[in-house]
């Protein structure tokens, strides 16, 4: 699904929104979809000929034998002619691919890339249904700053983390920020195991030894925030107003406080609504798994995940993002402060807000670091590679850049700036540009210079 801004906009900085499509890589063979979508990280990752609408996961897995046995249906609507297209997978031994119900034939190649050619050509603008069965260990895959993500098998199942690519690892996708889609999951497990994906829970079914799960994102979603964490977990259900919250912790994290600490979220949720514009999705939720060897949160559309018990600040950080990042994405990920810089800055305005340090304070003491610090010589709109996309630059001086922003313009501006970002970027896409066009439109002043000073300079701002 790539929603466009088109809908709403009347006004020119949603039309400048609209305008920022990546251009795909030329394809070398007519009629086939590109295998990948040009992302200046991430080359291969998505594929071009077709917009996904709604992928369907059925997962059934046995931790004892790290073994899973899956089925993806993906319903999507082709952009151009199509006499092959790709999907993103890696390993597993892929068994049977259909599309449009027929037998397709399919190949596999570089790393991730699952090549399937259909029994009919698919016509541009029709929608069609490919489903993938596929098996086997999943694949870890080792990101370039050497971190752990995809299907990552815990003592009692896995925790299911993908950003920035590890989706492909355990399902096949359209890998890559700018095609959002819906998803339902059914995820089996052995009896006694809870599965956690995103959004609503439908069902739970006990059927022989094992459970199914199923559950039902119905906003659009980015692949790589897609979950299916199992294990054993202790599993509650809460409200925040009338959106459901699912708060599941591991029986070894319990006596850290994880149901204390996750139990902020309601208040948390209310805060950032009032602050930026209302909660984006129609479930809420946090997973507290033990799995130590992943040394990372992530906010997983609707269900953070957290490897070990977090302390508050991460619950509202990966909060936050459900705002920044989940409903507002990245287009490209060398823009990834959109999605860092925005939820650390909301820790600060949180603390700020709470009785805590202000925003300022938090400012000085990233200021405060010396010129030989990373995040002065790394500029976080330009961290020079994928190994560093989740550098402190990022964070920090991406926070310190919108608490600059805010001095320069007032709280008046700076809060509607950031409440318009959402409304308008909310379900779509978005470039570091049209962020710097929309503070510039809001404030009536010229801001290149700032956001060049902040953003893309490798030393310590002195004026701006
Ligand atoms: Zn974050």
């Amino acid at each position: 699904m790539r929603r466009r801004h088109v809908s709403r906009a009347a006004v020119g900085v949603a039309a400048a929104m609209t305008s920022l499509v990546v251009a795909a890589p030329a394809t070398a063979t007519p009629g086939a979809g590109s295998a990948g979508l040009g992302d200046p990280y991430f080359p291969l990752a998505g594929n071009g000929g077709y917009d996904v609408r709604h992928y369907s996961l059925d997962l059934d897995y046995v931790r004892a034998d790290n073994f899973l046995d899956a089925s993806t249906t993906i319903t999507a609507r082709a952009t151009q002619d199509l006499r092959r297209f790709n999907l993103d997978l890696r390993g597993f031994t892929v068994t049977r691919v259909t599309v449009n119900l027929l037998p397709a034939t399919f190949t596999r190649e570089q790393e991730q890339e699952l090549v399937i050619t259909p029994r009919v050509p698919l016509r541009r603008g029709k929608p069609f249904v490919v489903k993938v069965e596929y098996r086997g260990e999943p694949t870890e895959v080792i990101d370039p700053d050497g971190s752990s993500e995809g299907w990552v098998p815990t003592a009692d199942g896995a925790f299911v983390v993908n950003e920035p690519q590890g989706s492909p690892g355990w399902y096949p996708a359209n890998d890559n920020p700018r095609d959002k889609a819906t998803y339902d999951m059914a995820i089996t497990v052995p009896k006694g195991i809870t599965a956690i994906g995103n959004g609503r829970l439908l069902s739970k079914r006990d059927h022989g030894g094992k459970t199914t799960w199923r559950w039902y994102e119905d906003s659009p979603m980015a692949p790589y925030l897609a979950t299916a964490t199992n294990g054993v977990f202790e599993l509650r259900v809460s409200k925040a107003g009338r959106i459901p919250l699912y708060h599941a912790v591991d029986p070894a994290e319990a006596p850290n406080g994880a149901f204390d600490v996750l139990a902020i979220e309601a208040e948390v949720i209310e805060f950032f609504s009032d602050l930026y514009g209302p909660y984006p999705f129609s479930s809420g939720g946090g997973v507290v798994d033990h799995a130590p060897e992943v040394g990372y949160a992530l906010e997983s559309q609707t269900k953070s995940q957290y490897d070990s018990t977090p302390g508050e600040g991460t619950v509202v950080h990966e909060i936050s993002h459900q705002w920044f990042g989940n409903a507002v994405s990245l287009t490209v990920w060398p823009d990834i402060w959109l999605n860092e810089g925005f939820a650390t800055f909301s820790e600060w305005i949180y603390d700020e807000k709470h009785g805590g340090q202000s925003a300022q304070a938090s400012f000085d003491q990233v200021y405060a670091r010396p010129p030989t610090s990373s995040i002065w010589t790394r500029p976080p709109g330009n961290v020079g590679g994928p190994a560093f996309l989740f550098s402190g630059t990022v964070y920090d001086r991406g926070a310190a850049t919108l608490q600059a922003l805010r001095v320069k313009v007032g709280d008046r501006t700076f809060f509607r700036i950031l409440r318009e970002w959402y409304a308008r970027g909310r379900d779509g896409n978005v470039t570091t540009a049209d962020f710097v066009r929309l503070a510039e439109k809001r404030s009536g002043r010229q801001l290149d210079a700032f956001f060049d000073t902040w953003l893309y300079q490798p030393s310590k701002p002195t004026t701006w």
